[in-house]
């Protein structure tokens, strides 16, 4: 079983802080449309084995998906179903903008089998938004929202937090607001000072000063005390979810799941190896006009990689099974890291339930750190270690 991530490359306008690939020129969608129904046959091509076609969700991100035309989206549901093996059951998740029109669409993306809707909110401060170079308004974003759910149960909603100017406050009106309505999932994340992206640039001209350490800790577990007040769980660093609505999609990479990425910048991850795709759209439609996948470069996943990989995507979610650990690396974490786990535990980090070290909310805040210091301990304790990764 597996995931397909499929990037649509396209923004009506890049926002001041996005590091994503994403082109504001639509010239190329046509011919993007054209290269990506290619790509899933060459792909499909490329798998060898029968059961890897089985799919269990698929992913529409971006880049702005809901960009494009519902015949576009029919054409590519045609080319997944006629060479993967979706499951009944999948989950099929689209990423929408509240400015583009994506609400006129909704009952057509039903009929495709889309059961997932994400909505960027970001914010529903106007001040915020307009920092952030979002290019809807807040009651775009509140009747995307209204909209949605008169299609759709299952409804994600992204916000942004610790903006240079947020206070506890507005960050506090816009979770409310949005928790009035029934939404099932909701995702935070704390702006990034992504290099090369013009919010950076300001912040090195000292044109904005980024929250500290401190503010950001406050604001996130604001955030975390609201949502699990209202009965969401909270099941990943950034992740909320109420009972069942938990995002099967990204639940795969966390558990080390095999997926297809398919588009320009995607990433794989299958037969132990990961790959990723052209980051220029030009460059991907030529890749694919030759009749190759468009994979701009690739690595193997060794022991040392795939035990950092599973520490890392084990702490920032669910946890790690101290003897599924032991079985697949012969490696007891209870024996050679209880000094470390039991520091954790006393200062309120992590919880070690029957055979699980999951983190706490104070955890997963630190999250980066603590997956530091058990890869470390790991690797030295197999005499194979790279000590300072950088993630
Ligand atoms: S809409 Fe999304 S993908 Fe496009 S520029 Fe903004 S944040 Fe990036």
């Amino acid at each position: 079983m597996a995931g397909i991530y499929i990037h649509i490359p396209f923004c009506e306008k890049k926002c001041i802080y996005c590091d994503f690939f994403s082109v504001t020129n639509k010239s190329l969608i046509d011919c993007f449309i054209s290269s990506l129904l290619k790509e899933i046959t060459l792909l499909a091509d490329a798998i060898d084995k029968v059961d890897k076609k089985n799919v269990e969700t698929i992913y529409f991100g971006g880049g702005t998906p809901s960009i494009l035309s519902t015949k576009a989206f029919d054409k590519i549901f045609n080319a997944l179903f006629k060479n993967f093996n979706i499951n009944k059951q999948c989950e099929i998740t689209i990423e929408c903008n509240p400015g583009t029109d994506f609400t006129s669409k909704l009952a057509e993306f039903k009929s495709f089998g889309i059961n997932r809707i994400s909505i960027g909110v970001q914010s529903l401060n106007p001040k915020e938004l307009k920092f952030l170079t979002r290019i809807h308004t807040r009651n775009e974003a509140i009747e995307a929202i209204q909209k949605t759910l008169s299609f759709f149960e299952n409804v994600n909603v992204d916000i942004i937090f610790s903006l240079p100017n947020q206070t506890r406050e507005t960050l506090l009106q816009t979770i409310d607001e949005i928790l009035r309505y029934d939404i099932k999932h909701l995702s935070a994340y704390s702006l990034i000072y992504e290099e090369g992206t013009p919010l950076h640039n300001k912040v090195k001209n000292k044109e904005i000063t980024p929250k500290s350490d401190e503010e950001d800790y406050d604001l996130y577990m604001l955030i975390v005390s609201n949502l699990k007040e209202k009965n969401f769980e909270h099941y990943e660093i950034s992740n909320f979810a109420k009972n069942g609505f938990k995002s099967l999609h990204n639940l795969n990479y966390w558990r080390y799941g095999e997926y297809y990425g398919l588009g320009p910048s995607a990433h794989s991850f299958w037969d132990n190896k990961r790959s990723w795709n052209i980051r220029s759209l030009r460059k991907y439609i030529q890749a694919i006009e030759k009749n190759t996948l468009p994979v701009e470069g690739f690595e193997n996943i060794d022991t040392e990689k795939r035990i950092i990989e599973k520490i890392m995507l084990g702490l920032r979610a669910e946890g790690i099974s101290i003897s599924k650990f032991q079985k697949e690396f012969g490696v007891d974490l209870a024996s050679i890291s209880s000094d470390l786990i039991q520091s954790w535990v006393r200062y309120g980090k992590a919880q070690v339930r029957d055979d699980q070290i999951k983190l706490t909310d104070e955890g997963y805040f630190i999250c980066n750190k603590l997956v530091l210091d058990l890869t470390e301990r790991v690797l030295n304790y197999l005499g194979i270690g790279a000590t300072h990764q950088t993630w």
